[in-house]
């Protein structure tokens, strides 16, 4: 993130910088000072959400659009954010990681987004960005801050994923499906991607930029959040939900360490597209994260969208306690044993409301849970939202 300093020129700067770039039908907006203040750190959320690639409820803007780069670079147009120093790490990790693949699943991992059936972007490469600061490591590559050198030169994470550990993993016909999926989603509380391309050894994926990162690191740092801000963001997640179920899409694997926040601290759902978190009995076994299994999950039944609401209500749970309702740390065999039987005890801190909501999500019957709907509707969510915020169900 950049610093106060550095941000106080860049908002100099961008007072002769021209128009914003900023996506129709978003509230936010660069406020102009009538009076000298200092540069806030609100103020850099808002100056970097003008160029942050936009991610409005339906729009046909997406980087599909973008003109084809110039020849040569105009520096007049470049805006003045820092996204940071680029270390290099894509091409030393390049040297020394993943293979060229080949055969039926170097045509699967043939990953390109102009080519997409439905929503055919640009062509795309990774000479077409300015390489900013890591972002993060995922399992199967590095993450970067990015901005597009053509105008209206979005900032963006891009992300590497090397086909070969992809291949390693027996995952790629899952990330193939699932980037398709994701690349068709369009909601303000869901990362969007953008586009996609590939080289002989790496998928690369154009993501919204969360300028706040892991909501995780936030719950893990407070250890806990209040009542309020957990129900404005269990708020953002039942919207993002109804939305994804009304696709079929089921996320399955909801938890902290999968949701990110925007620049404006808005809650952003990640990591289901092409992560290998999908839900096989098995590794969850494996790797222990039973937390926000469902009964019929932990019992290896059948099951459905549901199971995305035992997780809200575990993750409403976690948020303002610090620890999802099941947890037992000395036994995994404990923690089935809890989730089957619905094994949940609040502390006394608890509001009557939340409790009321947790209760109704965390019910053993998948049909028992409270519809996402009525989750919307529910006084504790109701309580908290914003004045102004619209939540009919729909998008
Ligand atoms: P892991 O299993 O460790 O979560 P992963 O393969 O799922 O790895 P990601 O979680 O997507 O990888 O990315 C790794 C890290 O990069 C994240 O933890 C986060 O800090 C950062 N990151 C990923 N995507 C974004 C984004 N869109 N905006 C900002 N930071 C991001
Ligand atoms: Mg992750």
């Amino acid at each position: 993130m950049a610093t106060i300093g550095s941000v106080t020129r860049q908002i100099a700067a961008l007072e002769i910088s021209g128009p914003a770039s900023r996506a129709p039908g978003t509230t936010s907006s660069i406020i102009r000072p009538t009076h000298t203040k200092q540069a806030s750190q609100p103020n850099v959320a808002k100056l970097l959400t003008k160029f942050a690639a936009p991610n409005p409820h339906q729009s046909q803007i997406n980087l599909a659009n973008l003109p084809p780069p110039p020849s040569s670079r105009s520096e007049a147009t470049q805006p003045a954010i820092d996204i940071g120093r680029y270390d290099g790490g894509l091409e030393i990790e390049n040297e020394k990681r993943g293979d060229v693949v080949s055969g039926d699943a170097a045509a699967d991992l043939a990953l390109d987004s102009s080519l997409s059936r439905t929503y055919p972007t640009q062509e795309w490469s990774l000479h077409m960005f300015d390489m900013g600061r890591p972002l993060g490591k995922g399992k199967f590559g590095r993450v970067y801050m990015v901005r597009t050198k053509t105008a209206p030169n979005y900032i963006l994470a891009l992300k590497t994923l090397y086909k070969s550990e992809l291949v390693k993993n027996k995952v790629e016909k899952q990330t193939r499906r699932e980037i398709e999926i994701q690349q068709n989603l369009r909601h303000p509380n869901i990362v969007r991607l953008y586009g996609f391309f590939h080289d002989a050894k790496r998928i690369f994926l154009m993501i919204e930029y969360a300028g706040k990162g892991e909501l995780y690191k936030h719950l893990s740092k407070l250890g806990s959040f209040s009542e309020k801000r957990s129900a404005r963001y269990i708020d953002q997640m039942a919207d993002a939900l109804v939305y994804l179920h009304g696709k079929h899409v089921i996320h399955r694997d909801i938890k902290p360490e999968n949701l990110l926040l925007g620049l404006n601290g808005e809650l952003k759902i990640a990591d289901f597209g092409w992560s290998v978190h999908a839900p096989g009995l098995r590794r969850m076994t494996l790797c222990g994260t039973l937390d926000y299994l469902p009964p019929e999950m932990v019992e290896g039944k059948e099951h459905n969208e549901k199971v995305d609401y035992w997780a809200l209500g575990v993750l409403t749970y976690e948020f303002m306690i610090g620890a999802p309702p099941f947890e037992d740390r000395g036994s995994v065999n404990n923690t089935y044993r809890r989730i089957a039987k619905v094994d949940l005890k609040f502390p006394a801190t608890l509001s009557a409301d939340a409790k009321d909501l947790i209760s109704k999500l965390l019910q053993y019957e998948p049909r028992d849970r409270l519809p996402l709907t009525e989750v919307l509707r529910h006084p504790w969510i109701v309580k908290y939202r914003p004045k102004g915020t619209v939540r009919d169900g729909s998008v």
